[in-house]
């Protein structure tokens, strides 16, 4: 049986938050003088000299209508990375716990596991980039967790068996992490309507990707209520700043123009992948639920080359397991898949 208790390190059970000023006092006033601001403002158009609301709630509130889920199952973060390091700070004790990670896939699992001195246990995908089961409950062991899994996944494209993620949530007594910062690419449905049947589930989302805001870094995480409390406690209190907040939410009201160019992103990239399979360096290239492509090649090294040469940059993959010879290419702008095309054209091995 998953019980939140059991998988908590002690010292997050036992901590108590930090109370800011914005924490001790909500509501409206006239007069703030509780958090050493400058209340004359800020050398700005704009004014940026209060702190931002800690919560995030107008974003939440927002998001919340966009996706179905109640305010209090929304975790805001300074892009899912923070997410990320959270869940390992939240829930895995260094040098005595591990995850599990299954290569190719995001490498920043790994990454935060690293600076939190957090075992990876690696169990690589099959041959067709779905998950290794059996190998999984191999790894497992009583200090197992999380489990993170990357579905539509980096770099492979593909998403991952549905009925396997189930598998996992349904057997697994640690958190199963569900990575879907591509998931507005997939034609695969959604985890997050399913926080009510498993709580161990926490899904990953982000505006970095479709919504088109990677600079803003606003990552999102869906789970249990009691999953949320622990996260909002550990992160830093003021994770998500003004300027973020107000020009996601702003973004949030354009639902329709984002649909519109995932719309033109899958068109553009069945037609990239057609174009791509017609050169003869190209060997592969896999089915993509993502906004790119991964495309195994004769030579990987070359062809990144000089695409480089000629300005164009893609990601070479060919060294990360599962992938030898592949380049991750992303859907750009019908022009920028032109001048991909056309310089391809010219590519001699
Ligand atoms: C890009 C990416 C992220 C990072 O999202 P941020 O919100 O920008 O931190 C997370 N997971 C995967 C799989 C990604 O490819």
């Amino acid at each position: 049986m998953f019980e939140l208790n059991n998988i908590l390190r002690e010292n997050i059970k036992n901590l108590k938050p930090y109370s800011s000023a914005r924490d001790e006092f909500q509501g409206e006033a006239s007069v703030y003088l509780d958090a050493n601001e400058n209340a004359f403002g800020s050398p700005l158009e704009q004014n940026y000299n209060r702190y931002p609301d800690p919560m995030q709630y107008a974003v939440k509130t927002r998001l919340s209508e966009i996706k179905g889920v109640p305010p209090r199952n929304i975790f805001l973060g300074n892009g899912s990375d923070e997410a990320i390091d959270i869940l390992f700070r939240s829930f895995c004790n260094p040098g005595v716990d591990n995850v599990i990670l299954v290569p190719p896939t995001y490498g920043m699992y790994e990454v935060s596991a690293n600076i939190n001195d957090v075992e990876t246990r690696k169990v690589n995908l099959t041959n067709e980039y779905q998950l290794n089961l059996e190998g999984i409950a191999e790894a497992i062991d009583k200090n197992t967790k999380l489990i993170f899994i990357c579905s539509p996944n980096n770099p492979t494209g593909n998403s991952i068996h549905r009925e396997d993620i189930e598998t996992l949530l349904t057997n697994f007594n640690g958190l199963v992490v569900v990575d879907e910062a591509y998931i507005n690419f997939s034609r695969q449905k959604t985890f997050i309507q399913e926080l009510t049947e498993y709580a161990n589930l926490v899904v990953l989302q982000t505006l970095s990707k479709a919504w088109g805001l990677a600079a803003l870094r606003v990552g999102m995480a869906f789970a249990s209520e009691e999953i949320i409390e622990v996260m909002n406690k550990v992160k830093p209190p003021y994770n998500v700043n003004e300027a973020s907040q107000q020009l996601a939410l702003q973004a949030l009201q354009n639902v329709e123009q984002v649909n519109q160019w995932i719309k033109e992103t899958l068109t553009e990239r069945d037609q990239l992948v057609l174009n791509l399979k017609a050169f003869d360096f190209v060997l592969d290239i896999y089915p993509s639920d993502a906004n790119f492509i991964l495309v195994k090649t004769t030579d990987a090294k070359g062809v990144y080359n000089y695409l480089v040469s000629h300005g164009i940059i893609v990601r070479d993959r060919s060294k990360v397991e599962l992938c030898d010879g592949a380049l991750r290419i992303t859907v750009g702008t019908p022009a920028e898949n032109k001048t991909l095309l056309n310089t391809l054209k010219e590519y001699k091995a």
